[in-house]
């Protein structure tokens, strides 16, 4: 179900491979078992989204409208850095985003592009996440900035998202999506994960705060409705 990904060792999430690791994975069923893993856990849907490796000045990117689960080898679409195809079939509309990502990262080795429905509605207030939670904490970040306005597969949506990635490895792109670069595409695709987990923490706190249960109204270890209850007996 998750591809080639799940098999991997957690060594894998810095990019760095174990010395009994095996031969380096084929890039493209790494990115199809990227794409149907991104489909599985709901954080695209359909052809919606793209990825992509590099190893070297080549790299490997989903191609355009072809749904995941029927996603072959033979699609995945082979360029260098300069945009020219190398193989495969048509590439992502999404690769001026990629090529400019690896332009200006030189050490980048995957970039995943999402779609996940909580990131997405908070992409189109136009704000970054960055209510302190423990999921940005782990991962070592203040917050996911959000990139300014741009169309979708054009050189400003790549240069803006180029922007907002200089705060940090992942970003939501305004009205849009989640981008995230990374050493690996195992660590790519659980930056995307993270966006999406930490838009739906910051959807149900504005929850909360509607409700006026926010955190200042609770004592330590007591839910607010039943300290509430408790101070009516
Ligand atoms: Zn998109």
């Amino acid at each position: 179900m998750w591809g080639v990904s799940v098999e991997r060792p957690p060594s894998l999430f810095a990019g760095v491979q174990e010395p009994d690791a095996g031969p380096p994975p084929d890039p493209r069923r790494e990115l199809i078992g990227a794409a149907r893993e991104l489909c599985a856990r709901g954080l695209t849907v359909s052809s919606l989204g793209n990825a992509s490796v590099r190893a070297g000045s080549r790299i490997w990117i989903t191609p355009t409208r072809v749904v995941a689960a029927e996603l072959e080898d033979a699609q995945i679409v082979a360029l260098d850095l300069s945009g020219a195809r190398r193989g495969g079939g048509v590439p992502s509309c999404e690769l001026p985003l990629h090529l400019e990502i690896y332009r200006r990262w030189p050490r980048t080795g995957a970039v995943v592009h999402t779609h996940s429905p909580c990131a997405v509605a908070w992409s189109h207030r136009g704000l970054a996440l960055s209510h302190p939670t423990e999921e940005l904490r782990y991962h070592g970040l203040s917050c996911i900035p959000c990139a300014a306005p741009a169309p979708a597969a054009t050189a400003e949506l790549a240069r803006a998202a180029a922007e907002a990635l200089r705060h940090g490895p992942v970003a939501l792109l305004a009205s849009h999506g989640v981008v995230a670069r990374a050493a690996s595409l195992r660590h790519a695709i659980e930056l995307c994960a993270l966006a999406e987990q930490q838009a739906r923490i910051e959807w149900l706190l504005l929850v909360v705060a509607a409700l006026g249960d926010g955190p200042s109204a609770a004592r330590p270890g007591v839910h607010p409705q039943a300290a509430r209850g408790a101070a009516q007996t």
